[in-house]
């Protein structure tokens, strides 16, 4: 039964693969297709119709295709990526590479899978907004800088009664005081937290002891530390490598999400053994990054 089971498996799985690899051809010829409207020629009544009677693919699939292809026709090393990954491998970058820089995008999309991928471009323009805005600021006269506008999407009834709270007072002064209420709140969450801290252990497991796991868990909230991400935990981080040095120290172990611990091992994140509200991610590798270099040579090890 169980052979007959993995047989049929292996087959379907093999089916599966040339299926794909013979669609991505398909979706390769579609921008001449429509060039040279070759449905007219050969009796279709349109494009959909020609892709969906000879290679099964739906009117969303043939327009999704058409888009990625003209945004990357420029570019040529995407499009590699394209014909040997297919096209959701590229499509988190299509909208960020440009001519310039499409070498680098098409690198990360060769060797990144797309949720680590998505993840990284979306840090990364975050950056390069947060850059841009400190360029701003560095730029407007000092008086013309003191006040910034910011749009909300509160649902109704919430701004109703932000607004109640308001009163007659200013926004200023009750967004600041919901603001201190939230840092008083933050500190002392702080303060509790490092009161219950459980103490550094060396150990030859590579597994947290449960005391430091749960600390960490109350701390991160089960959620991903690395700023403004809030993912579900999938990995407990040693920031200083367990395997160069054997110790679960709370302080260096980072509760993330499974991009950004990817992004992490691939030594994207800047300032890793700093404290987490100051991680970034970086564009290019840091090469002076220790902890690299040990993933690598773990790496290395355990093949
Ligand atoms: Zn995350």
């Amino acid at each position: 039964m169980n052979t007959d089971i993995n047989e049929l498996h292996e087959k379907f799985s093999e089916y599966g693969k040339s299926a794909k690899e013979w669609q991505r051809k398909c979706i390769l010829l579609l921008p001449e297709t429509v060039r040279l409207r070759v449905w007219e020629e050969k009796g279709f009544s349109c494009i959909y119709e020609y892709a969906g009677k000879l290679a099964g693919m739906s009117k969303g699939q043939v327009i999704d295709a058409l888009y990625i292809l003209k945004k990357i026709e420029d570019k040529p090393a995407l499009m590699r990526v394209v014909e040997e990954k297919g096209i959701n491998a590229v499509r988190p970058v299509v909208s960020i590479a440009t001519m310039e820089d499409e070498k680098f995008w098409a690198g990360k999309a060769r060797e990144m899978g797309n949720n680590t991928l998505r993840v990284f471009v979306r840090d990364v323009t975050r950056e390069a907004l947060v850059m841009n805005e400190s360029q701003q600021v560095r730029d407007i006269p000092k008086n013309e800088n003191k006040i910034k506008i910011i749009a909300m999407q509160l649902p109704s009834k919430l701004a109703q009664r932000l607004e109640k709270l308001k009163g007659a007072g200013s926004w200023a002064e009750i967004v600041e005081e919901l603001v201190e209420a939230k840092e008083k709140e933050n500190a002392i969450r702080k303060i509790k937290l490092e009161e219950e801290k459980p103490e550094a252990m060396r150990t030859d497991s590579k597994h947290v002891p449960r005391g430091i796991r749960s600390y960490i868990r109350r701390r991160s909230e089960g959620k991903c530390e690395f700023p403004n991400c809030g993912k579900k935990t999938e990995h407990l981080h040693h920031v200083n490598r367990f395997s160069s040095d054997k110790v679960h120290d709370p302080d260096m172990i980072v509760a993330l999400c499974k991009a950004h611990h990817d992004l992490a091992h691939r030594g994207l994140i800047e300032g890793e053994d700093g404290s987490t509200e100051d991680w970034k991610i970086t564009k290019e590798r840091d090469y002076t990054n220790l902890n690299w270099y040990v993933d690598r040579q773990y790496e290395l090890y355990r093949r």
